[in-house]
């Protein structure tokens, strides 16, 4: 096996791993219930992940998307389907609140604990990037690079959204006497699905244009983010930075669809801990340097670090080390060649001595020449390269010098 081959092979291991986990817990979850339903569920999602995550790791650059794209319909696309519609399997966070009111198990718990609650402990928001039906839709639309965040915390608004859902719940449970209509496949639960997310869906449309931003419901509005951002802030799947490697163009940060300050982190050391991200891995592929990519660990989560609307991202310029070198080069020549040539305006042997030819012959030279260097402009260039070449080599021989100890005593 060639190398290339062993690199591929290597970015296949966190798709593995993803899908893995799943068949493990598809087995668990139908040897304890004895139904084949989690079997076939958990092992297709585990399936659909383990496919999207390694086409992403193994196309080519422009067409990663694809991979995650396909993904979010293969999951996001069965579940409203199949379980929603289909089977009245309503699974949005009123129901949730409803099946925990009346002491009942079922889809819309499970579904919640697993992918909401516990999974981000492990694959962080894996769920937002990779299976959300509700972005399945909102990916489509024509804003997918984000200019940043509206000034201001108004990620508070999911809070209220959360808030509002949970008191309906508490006022329809409490005060209109709903346990009625809460059991398993109730044609209550349908309708209740169709209306939250058409509202959804109409919501995050509605802003995706307003804001130009296809992610602006995820951002400010969605209340599952509260689970979410509260478990995957312990994730231990998370983006990694190579500080060596970064050359801090700043590419990642202007393409995160989540305003997540990536460069910040890889400069800091640390892993992207933001809570917002939701490991779509477009910075990965984003990067000109391969200098990020997924990485398992453990951190306790950190700063959000979010870009705000208005703030540039520059990139800052870094000289390539062969281009400093070959300027250099260049300079010296250049300052030799200007040192070596005769003054013409002089006709006395003091200035001629500065150069190297012996005699003056300034009457062999060219009048443009003469001129030239009548109006200083040789002098200033020779001004100009010393100026240049003197730090230059004395920060090149200090580098040599440093690589030499470095290499003699390592
Ligand atoms: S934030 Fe909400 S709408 Fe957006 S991807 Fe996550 S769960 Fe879906
Ligand atoms: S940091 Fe990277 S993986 Fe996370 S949301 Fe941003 S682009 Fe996606
Ligand atoms: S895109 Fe890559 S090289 Fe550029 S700042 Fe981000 S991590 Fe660094």
């Amino acid at each position: 096996m060639n190398s290339k081959n062993q690199f591929a092979f290597k970015k296949l291991i966190v798709p593995g791993i993803v899908m893995l986990a799943f068949w493990i817990l598809a087995i668990v979850g139908w040897q304890s219930s004895g139904y084949i339903q989690p079997l076939i569920l958990f092992g297709y999602i585990g399936t659909s992940l383990g496919i999207g995550l390694g086409l992403y790791a193994a196309l080519p650059k422009k067409k990663k998307q694809v991979g995650r794209k396909l993904t979010l319909f293969l999951i996001g696309g069965a579940l409203l389907v199949f379980m929603g519609l289909l089977q009245s399997e309503n699974m949005q966070i009123e129901w949730v609140f409803f099946s925990i009111l009346a002491g009942l198990g079922g889809g819309a718990l499970t579904h919640y604990l697993i992918a909401k609650v516990f999974g981000p402990l492990l694959f962080g928001r894996l769920w937002c990037g990779w299976a959300c039906w509700t972005l399945m839709i909102l990916d489509l639309l024509p804003h997918p690079k984000s200019k940043g965040r509206i000034p201001g915390n108004w990620g508070w608004l999911r809070y209220v959204h959360f808030a509002l859902s949970l008191g309906l719940v508490l006022v329809l449970w409490f005060g209109f006497d709903y346990q009625d209509h809460i059991y398993f496949n109730s044609v209550t639960g349908l309708y209740w699905m169709i209306a939250g997310n058409t509202l959804y869906y109409l919501v995050g449309i509605s802003l995706a244009f307003i804001l130009k931003d296809n992610r602006a419901f995820c951002k400010y509005v969605c209340p599952i983010t509260v689970f979410l951002k509260t478990t995957c802030r312990f994730a231990l799947l998370k983006i990694e930075g190579d500080r060596e490697k970064c050359t801090e163009c700043g590419t990642c940060v202007r393409m995160c669809p989540m305003d997540i300050r990536v460069m910040d982190c890889t400069r800091d050391g640390q892993r992207v801990l933001s809570t917002e991200c939701t490991v779509c891995q477009t910075c990965v592929t984003a990067c000109p340097n391969d200098a990020l990519k997924l990485s398992f660990g453990f951190d306790l989560g950190g700063k959000e670090l979010l870009r705000e609307k208005g703030e540039v991202v520059r990139k800052k310029w870094r000289m390539n080390q062969t281009i400093y070198y070959v300027v250099v080069v260049i300079l010296f020549v250049v300052g030799l060649g200007l040192l070596a040539l005769p003054d013409p305006s002089s006709e006395t042997p003091s200035r001629c001595s500065r150069s190297r030819i012996p005699a003056c012959p300034s009457s062999s030279l060219s009048s443009p020449y003469r001129k030239l260097r009548r109006m200083g402009v040789f002098d200033f260039l020779f001004a100009c390269q010393s100026f240049l070449i003197s730090p230059c080599f004395s920060v090149s021989f200090s580098g040599y010098a440093a690589n030499s100890v470095a290499v003699l005593t390592v």
